[in-house]
């Protein structure tokens, strides 16, 4: 199912979005145009309140913009109805949160499952999807312990299974080593940069300039607009920056 590396996964057109607050619109994404491949491996940086997430959450399909466009894989998305809209986001789209957002009465194994249960897949398709993800994210030796029983890399990795179960073609990972160590964060990096070397398009969200540069295109964010899309390797191209103005 996953595209091949030179298609077009996602096109973002003029894409804005204000939330109100009291009387006051805040406008938090600013005529965001953009291109993305199948397999790219991009950095999400900037400061935070730049957008950040608002973006992510757009691209995953969580949250609509007010105006614009966005194709997904060929399918414009912004006018289907919020059944079709979560079909497309179980089908394609994996979801790793700095938190982790694991449920903390479910074990390990429990809480990779669930999107496989709500997505109405049989229980022996399930348990043989829910070992192989387990296993490819070295986790069978931590199958029925807890979230609170694990360390912050073991529940990222649990989390990264969870979004892997259902064979996303695109991982978006807000600030995934945020709340991590060094070491547990580095860990979890290697783990997702995996994935992408074996074809998942992956964007991840950070503040860390190092792991940032790890990737191979860098988008930048301030106040709302991508300021600088950088290909690793020179090129820039079609960044929508206008004026700032707050
Ligand atoms: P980042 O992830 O870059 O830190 P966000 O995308 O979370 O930034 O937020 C961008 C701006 O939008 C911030 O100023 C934030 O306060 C505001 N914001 C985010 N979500 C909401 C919301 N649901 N209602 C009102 N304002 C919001
Ligand atoms: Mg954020």
């Amino acid at each position: 199912m996953n595209a091949s590396q030179s298609e077009t996964l996602i096109t973002l057109k003029g894409v804005n979005k204000t939330y109100q607050v009291g009387d006051v619109p805040l406008q938090v994404l600013r005529d965001v145009s953009l291109t993305i491949n199948a397999g790219e491996y991009i950095s999400l940086m900037g400061p935070s309140g730049s957008g950040k997430s608002t973006l992510l959450n757009m691209l995953g399909l969580l949250d609509r913009p007010d105006s614009g466009e966005f194709w997904l894989d060929g399918q414009p998305t912004l006018a289907l109805v919020e059944e079709r809209r979560a079909q497309l986001r179980a089908r394609y789209i994996g979801f790793v949160f700095q938190s982790f957002h694991l449920l903390p009465r479910l074990s390990a194994t429990e809480n990779v499952e669930l999107p496989l249960i709500l997505s109405g897949v049989k229980p022996a398709q399930r348990r043989e999807s829910v070992k192989q993800v387990m296993a490819q994210l070295h986790l069978l030796d931590r199958q029925h312990h807890l979230p609170r029983e694990l360390s912050g890399g073991q529940q990222q990795r649990v989390a990264i299974a969870r979004a892997l179960v259902t064979k996303p073609t695109l991982l978006l990972a807000d600030e995934p080593t945020g709340n991590l160590d060094q070491a547990a964060g580095s860990e979890v990096m290697n783990v997702l940069e995996q994935l992408n070397a074996e074809g998942i398009t992956l964007i991840t969200v950070t503040h860390d300039p190092v792991l940032g540069d790890r990737a191979r295109r860098k988008l930048s964010m301030l106040d709302g607009a991508i300021v600088n899309d950088e290909r690793i390797g020179g090129e820039v191209s079609n960044a929508s920056s206008r004026p700032v103005t707050v």
